[in-house]
């Protein structure tokens, strides 16, 4: 079938899906957005009020920043495909449940297939955990990973440094990588996770990097 048909159907179960509780606080779902071919795809937490009431990812202050942040490495919104680990708003903005993000996974999963972008960039810690489980955001941000084939760049959520002003070096930091990550897309280290990994404490984690 038609990729972008695929994607619109996709955005189509979403608004009509009551696999998890966050229906019940959804407006709007917020599917993502983006070329069909991008070569990146940005995954974000979940929609906040404005999403939830547009339909459309990363459209508030985050957003705002965000657009800031790729302007200055020579980029534009439209050029990537930007997304969320999950696509309903939770209720005052709360981290997403456990159950929450297991129910929405199969929409990312197939948002992945479709796409396949050649880098991953995950702006927060839950999006960050959908393929790199336990590690902490604070010691590997901006650091490439080889996830089943995947390239995976963990960021700072943008939202960090609007929250704390303090981390807004670290999170510029992180998006002046990008370019020369995208160059070099292909040659991370390899990171396969493992039930024994994920068993592992950080630090041996951290040695596989
Ligand atoms: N923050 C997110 O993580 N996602 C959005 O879509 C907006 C703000
Ligand atoms: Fe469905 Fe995902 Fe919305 Fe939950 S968050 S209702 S799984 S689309």
């Amino acid at each position: 079938m038609d990729q972008s048909l695929e994607l619109k159907k996709i955005a189509d179960a979403i608004s009509n899906c009551k696999k998890c509780d966050l229906w019940h606080s959804r407006d709007k779902g917020v599917p993502g957005e983006g070329p069909i071919d991008a070569e990146i795809m940005f995954i974000g937490e979940g929609p906040g009020f404005h999403e939830n009431m547009q339909g459309r990812p990363f459209v508030g202050a985050a957003g705002d920043l965000l657009i800031e942040l790729l302007s200055a490495i020579g980029m534009t919104r439209e050029q990537v495909f930007i997304t969320n680990v999950v696509k309903c708003r939770p209720p005052g903005n709360r981290d997403p449940l456990p159950e929450e993000l297991e129910a929405c996974n199969p929409y990312l999963e197939k948002q992945l297939q479709i796409i396949n972008p050649k880098v991953i960039v995950t702006l927060g810690r839950y999006s960050m955990a959908r393929f790199i489980p336990q590690a902490k955001i604070s010691e590997i941000h901006g650091q490439p990973v080889n996830v089943k084939g995947m390239l995976i760049v963990p960021f700072f959520h943008p939202a960090a440094a609007l929250h704390r002003p303090s981390l807004r070096p670290a999170v510029e930091e992180d998006f002046a990588k990008l370019p020369d990550l995208i160059r070099n897309a292909q040659q991370a280290p390899e990171f396969q996770p493992t039930d024994k990994i994920e068993d592992n404490n950080q630090a041996e984690q951290l040695s596989l990097f």
